[in-house]
């Protein structure tokens, strides 16, 4: 009889926090998610992906037996968001848009089965991805119709809300019209006022409020070439642009609690505390980023909290809504990635002025999927990355270049195809 039920956890990064469901019916599989690609998701979770979740069939996690260190955060009039107070993964959904009806929403990302899945069972079943329009560019969503594997349905597409809005054809790369997502051809150096300038980074209860000087890295960049010097690894060679690039790894799956995180690079020079907060370059190392945060130096950091996952490396995150900030590591002391759901920048959710992506190649950290009910997840990427890349006729990334082919193509510049 046990076997016909499956348990399920939800569990943050640092482990203080599990929670369990009963046990429930085998049959009730596959659970049915939904992706949400809002501005406020994207800018809650830290990720280009938005948000994802199923309905929690377990007990409310705002029940007493829970650990003190859950964290609530009001998302707006109806919804609550559950997080870790102390690695700020993102767990839960508290949703009261019924009205006498409180019912819980997990992110996908912390959710693990404590028994193994049989052949052909699927845990998740991703119905629907919902405001599209909301990333003016697609986002993320034209590598992301394989999510229930690669002979499931391919979710529908949503412009506004699942059901209620305008739907979008899967088949179609998103949007049609290429001049929708202006972005990639351009970069900020010849950009016009008022999209030549500071891409604000910032979280959705806006406690972090920074701005990349992206216009003014791409000179530095510039310059820097024109001096002879070796740009950083993460700068397009060509356009002076930043490598943007998926991760598959479990760390940054579980701390934003949705899979299949997207990053981009920068020294922490190029980036400064927003008009608001007085301006002003944040501590140009690692060290001193930490320091700061850890001794709450200065108004302009905001509510940016850190959490050291391992002895030489922070996670940056805002302490208040629990998006994902910055990755910082010991080894790399002037710079940081930056969780590319937080940018906002006029051209679209994928920031292609300031962003160059690596499309199609290994997804990184993919591995970390294998053997688990995710493990479709890393070849999906792999292969509309790619396919995405082709229909819409971009060159295959510097970055990419450079790892198929060596170093010695890095002269080539992006253009190699
Ligand atoms: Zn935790
Ligand atoms: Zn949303
Ligand atoms: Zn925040």
């Amino acid at each position: 009889m046990a076997s016909d039920t499956i348990t399920l956890t939800a569990q943050c990064h640092c482990n203080a926090l599990t929670f369990t469901s009963p046990p429930i019916p085998r049959s009730s599989l596959p659970l049915k998610a939904t992706n949400c690609h809002c501005n406020s998701c994207r800018h809650l979770t830290g990720s280009l992906r938005g948000s994802s979740d199923i309905l929690w069939p377990g007990p409310p996690p705002s029940s007493p037996s829970t650990n003190s260190l859950l964290k609530k955060y009001t998302f707006s009039p109806r919804l609550n968001i559950f997080f870790c107070g102390k690695c700020s993964t993102t767990l839960f959904w508290e949703d009261n848009s019924t009205p006498g009806t409180t019912t819980y929403l997990v992110f996908t990302g912390v959710l693990t089965p404590t028994s193994p899945l049989r052949e052909g069972e699927k845990l998740v079943e991703w119905d629907a991805h919902m405001f599209l329009d909301d990333t003016t560019d697609g986002g993320a969503v034209n590598w992301l119709n394989g999510l229930n594997g690669p002979a499931g349905e391919k979710p529908r597409r949503w412009l506004g809300w699942k059901d209620k809005s305008e739907e979008a054809n899967p088949q179609n790369v998103w949007p049609q019209d290429k001049k929708l997502f202006p972005g990639y051809a351009e970069n900020l150096l010849d950009a016009e006022p008022p999209n030549k300038g500071d891409v604000p980074v910032k979280c959705h209860c806006g406690g972090v409020d920074l701005l990349l000087n992206a216009a003014q890295a791409q000179q530095d960049f510039k310059d820097r070439q024109a001096r002879g010097e070796q740009l950083p690894w993460f700068v397009d060679p060509s356009s002076y642009k930043l490598l943007g690039s998926l991760d598959g790894c479990d760390d940054c799956r579980i701390c934003s609690g949705v899979e299949l995180f997207a990053w981009t690079f920068a020294e922490l020079k190029h980036i400064s505390y927003s008009a608001a907060n007085g301006g002003g370059v944040l501590p140009t190392d690692t060290t001193k980023l930490r320091e700061a945060v850890v001794e709450n130096k200065g108004p302009g950091l905001g509510t940016l909290a850190l959490y050291a996952s391992s002895e030489d490396v922070q996670r940056y995150h805002c302490g208040r809504c629990s998006a994902v900030v910055f990755y910082a590591c010991d080894s790399r002391p002037d710079m940081v990635d930056i969780a590319a759901g937080l940018l906002h920048a006029p051209e679209g959710a994928r920031a292609e002025r300031v962003i160059s992506w690596s499309w199609g190649g290994k997804l990184g950290f993919g591995s970390d999927m294998k053997g688990t009910w995710r493990e479709h997840l890393a070849a999906m990427t792999e292969q509309e990355t790619e396919q995405f890349r082709i229909a819409r006729g971009f060159p295959k990334s510097f970055r990419r270049v450079v790892k198929e082919q060596g170093a010695s193509a890095v002269p080539g510049g992006s253009g190699q195809v």
